[in-house]
Order: structure tokens, then sequence, then C-alpha cells
């Protein structure tokens, strides 16, 4: 079982070398248990945080600890009652090629062949309830509002700007580089596309939003979040759901435009997708029935092999994703 361990913390950017592959035997299996074969893992960039000392809202990876994460494989032996070989499951196993459950918090997976597994990971799993979270139940966007949502490409992102496009509203999306951005506009729908890598943050921004912005999912912090909050109409609400462009950074960021939230009476409201597992059936639902007419695209970037996970990491942080960040660690 070859694995990625935490091998040191980072100072500022991440670096390959805080990683480690290891290879352990797979134990033998005790009753209840189940043995699975990931077939997937997801990259997302709250793992940058687990490689921390501080504590979080979650503990940290400690030092020769597997690295967290979420993934899908198949079972490959059980001595639990309620797992077949065979069945497909979404479990979170982490960055390793065989993972063994008792089965708490490991879910059966239906299989259909519009329906690829690895969606569980991405637009109908975590990020995709982030973005209906965030979107839906935090921002409440009405018809004809205008949305920008950062990160825009991005596992979360693409999802946040196409619920946006299905409750009518206008939706602007800030992304890295020309290919990003004629991506989302011409693929995904959305009505604008600014590059926030074209040096022209401000303008750009201002040209794309001639009514100003009523919604900002945030998933980048820093000059961008601070550039949109220059920009809030009265009332404006904001789901605070990353700062993406932080987490390597030592310094915090600085703000110019924080103040103008008071006199706009902006709402901005931090959450964690956990603790929203209650709207979780509601939002699958929905994001499934978008998903299979058609309306809800996505694409995913696949590193192979676990031994490349630390390297397609650090370039999700550093923006070379293109959509939902994934290793694949073996054939389905
Ligand atoms: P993405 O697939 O969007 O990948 C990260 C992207 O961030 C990169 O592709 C890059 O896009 C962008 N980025 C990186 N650095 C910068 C920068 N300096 N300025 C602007 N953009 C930058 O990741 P996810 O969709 O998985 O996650 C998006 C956000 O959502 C993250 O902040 C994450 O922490 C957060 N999140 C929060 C959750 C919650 O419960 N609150 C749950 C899940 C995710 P580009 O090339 O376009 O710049």
């Amino acid at each position: 079982n070859r694995q990625i361990v935490l091998a040191s913390r980072p100072q500022g950017w991440v670096q390959e070398s805080n990683f480690r592959l290891v290879e352990t035997d797979v134990p033998a299996l005790k009753d209840g248990e189940v043995l699975v074969k990931n077939i997937y893992l997801s990259l997302d960039p709250y793992m940058r945080g687990r490689m921390n000392a501080t504590k979080s809202y979650a503990s940290s990876v400690e030092i020769g600890q597997v690295m967290v994460g979420g993934t899908v494989g198949k079972v490959e032996a059980s001595k639990n009652p309620q797992f077949r070989e065979g069945d497909a499951v979404l479990g979170y196993f982490g960055w390793q090629e065989y993972g063994i459950s008792d089965g708490k918090g490991l879910q059966k997976l239906p299989e259909s062949k519009d329906i690829p597994l690895s969606t569980y990971l991405g637009v109908l799993g975590m990020p995709g309830l982030t973005a209906w979270v965030g979107l839906i139940e935090i921002c409440q966007p009405k018809p004809g509002e205008t949305v920008v949502v950062s990160a825009a490409s991005g596992a979360v992102g693409s999802v946040v700007g196409q619920l946006a496009k299905a409750h009518d509203c206008c939706v602007v999306g800030i992304a890295g580089g020309p290919q990003k951005c004629n991506y989302i506009v011409q693929e995904l729908g959305f009505d604008q596309a600014v590059d926030h890598r074209a040096g022209n943050l401000q303008e750009d921004l201002e040209k794309a939003t001639p009514n100003g912005i009523d919604i900002d999912f945030e998933n980048v912090g820093g000059e961008v979040m601070d550039t949109i909050l220059g920009r809030l109409n009265t009332f404006a609400r904001i789901a605070l759901c990353g700062m993406v462009s932080q987490y390597n950074e030592t310094q915090p960021a600085q703000f110019r435009n924080f103040g103008a939230m008071i006199a706009s009476r902006v709402k901005m409201q931090g959450f964690l997708v956990g603790d929203y597992q209650h709207l979780w059936p509601q939002a699958q639902e929905e994001l499934t029935s978008l998903l299979q007419a058609g309306k809800l695209k996505y694409r995913e970037s696949i590193a192979h092999g676990v031994e490349n996970a630390p390297k397609a990491f650090i370039g999700m942080l550093k923006g070379e994703n293109f959509g939902k960040q994934l290793v694949k660690l073996s054939e389905e």
C-alpha cells in the first residue's frame, strides 16, 4: 500500500519535500472491517491548513501520518455484512492506495453509466455541496442580481456560477488566464469573465459589473476580494468560503475597502459545508438533476499515481489545475 505521509510542516509555500512516499503492508481484515482499493483521491485547498501545527476547525495531520482526503474506490474484501466485494464507496482514506474501515462514514455509491464515480468528489461531492450551501442557503440569490465568484473555473466556483445562472442571476467569474476565462463564458454560460492575472483587475471588474455586485461567493481572499469589496451594492451578501490566495502566505493581506461594507450594510458569513448536512440531500438532488439535464458541466484535472499527489496539490494551489483536481490511484 503506497502512501503519502506528511514529512515536515511547510513554512510559507508548501514544497514537495514536505511529503514522503512510504510503502506498508495492508493488514489482515478483522471482523466488521472493509478493505477498499481507492480509485480517485480528491485534492482540496483545505489540506494546506491540515499541514500546519496550529489548531483550526479540524485537527492537524501529524508528522509521519498519511495525508487526509476524500476518496472513491471499490470494496476489495469485506468482513462487514453491509458491504460486498465490488461495491463502489465514498470514503475518507487519504493519500494512499488502500484503506480499511469499520464501515462508519463509508458511503455506498450508486453506479450508473451517466454519472461517473469521480463526480462524487466534485460536482456531486463536497465541492458541489459547498457551492450550493454558500450560494443558495447563505446568499439567497434573486433573479437579476449580479453574482461574482472567484476561482471561477475550479471545483467549487464552476458550480457556483452555473447554479447562479440556473437562478437567473447575472454571473461574473474571476479566473486566472484567458483559457479559464473563455471556458467559463463559452462552456459554462457565465455572462462575463475577469482575468485576475491580466494586471487590470479593478478596471476589468468595473467593466464587467456595471450595476455593482449583489453577491460575492468568495474563494480567494486578498487582492481579488478587496477589489470586489469596493464594488458591493447596498445589502450585498458575501459567502466567505475560502481564501486560497492566503494559505501559503506568512503575512496577512491588507484590505483597503473593508470599511465600505458599513455604509453598504453588507452581510458576510463564513461557513463550513460540514455544518449543513441537513441540506446535503436536497442539494445533491438538485445538482444531480442539473447534471443529468446537461446544465451542470465540469472539468477535471487528473494526476496519475499516488506519488504524483504532492506535485498536483502544489500545482492546484498555484492555479495549474483546470477544474476539479483529482489523483487517479487505480483503474475502475
Ligand atoms: P479550485 O479548484 O478552485 O482550485 C484552487 C484555485 O484557486 C486555483 O485553480 C486558482 O485558480 C485559484 N487561486 C490560487 N491562488 C490564487 C490567487 N492568488 N488569486 C486568485 N486565485 C487564486 O479549488 P476548490 O474549488 O476546491 O476550492 C475553492 C475555495 O473553496 C478554496 O478557498 C477552498 O478552501 C474553499 N472551500 C471551502 C469549503 C468550506 O466548507 N468553507 C469547502 C470546500 C472548499 P485561477 O487559476 O483561476 O487563479
